[in-house]
């Protein structure tokens, strides 16, 4: 069998995080969490049990207070804000319950704007944007308004926004929570496609029917994660 000497995409080594206060909360207890390149892994809890604060960390919005935190084999609790940014932004692509596209400027335009911060040519990004947009079955409206786009489509958007830039980590927030059950389920289908055509995806969720969709679920509770459900790997 091969060894894979990639570093994992996700390495939390006795990470921790306690918000300041007055009073100190200590949002995520000291964890160890292992991500590798290719795993769709989702972190379930309920509402205050810390999947922000995760989620936070693992996208490098935040920095633990304890511990480290290693992405594709870097220590990212060793570098500079500024480094943390641009790493932030080449190797995570974020999709969130809320969508967050800009109303006034097409799909295409929302998927070629995440671009110009990688400082994609301008001459590139049309087509890098119909081909993310083809990709998660939008290809036929590129020109559309979100306004004019239902919420399945909307998430789609967000979703290319985020595969453009060809990212190590597809970090979801709750990203069905917006969405009815038949298009929350079309969504999920998207995501299973993904990761079958190799992305590593990360989703946080309160909603186990979501979690239940990853290979792999790790529950959170008052900060504390478990992995609870290893599902064995098929050779
Ligand atoms: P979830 O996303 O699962 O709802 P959070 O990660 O947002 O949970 O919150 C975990 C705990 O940390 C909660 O008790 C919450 O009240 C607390 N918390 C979150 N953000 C802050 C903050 N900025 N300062 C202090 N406490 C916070």
């Amino acid at each position: 069998m091969i060894q894979d000497k990639t570093p994992p995409v996700i390495e939390f080594r006795s990470a921790a995080l306690t918000y300041p206060g007055p009073p100190p909360v200590p949002a995520l207890l000291p964890c160890d969490l292992t991500v590798r390149r290719g795993e769709y892994v989702t972190i379930v809890g309920p509402s205050g049990s810390g999947k922000s604060t995760f989620l936070n960390i693992a996208g490098l919005l935040d920095t633990p207070t304890d511990g480290t935190y290693l992405l594709d084999g870097i220590d990212t609790t060793r570098i500079k804000d500024k480094e943390r940014t641009i790493l932030r932004g080449s190797r995570i692509g974020f999709v969130f319950q809320a969508f967050h596209l800009l109303a006034h400027r097409s799909a295409s335009e929302n998927v070629e704007l995440a671009m110009i911060y990688q400082r994609v040519p301008r001459s590139q990004r049309r087509a890098r944007a119909r081909t993310a947009l083809l990709r998660v079955g939008l290809g036929h409206r590129l020109d559309a308004l979100p306004t004019r786009l239902s919420g399945g489509e909307r998430q789609r958007v967000a979703i290319a926004r985020a595969l453009v830039t060809d990212p190590s980590l597809l970090l979801c927030d709750e990203p069905t929570g917006n969405l009815d059950t038949a298009t929350a389920e079309s969504v999920l289908e998207l995501l299973d496609q993904l990761h079958g055509d190799g992305a590593t995806i990360v989703a946080i969720t309160h909603d186990p029917q979501v979690a239940a969709r990853g290979q792999r679920t790790v529950s959170i509770r008052d900060g504390r994660l478990t992995d609870t459900l290893a599902e064995q790997v098929t050779a």
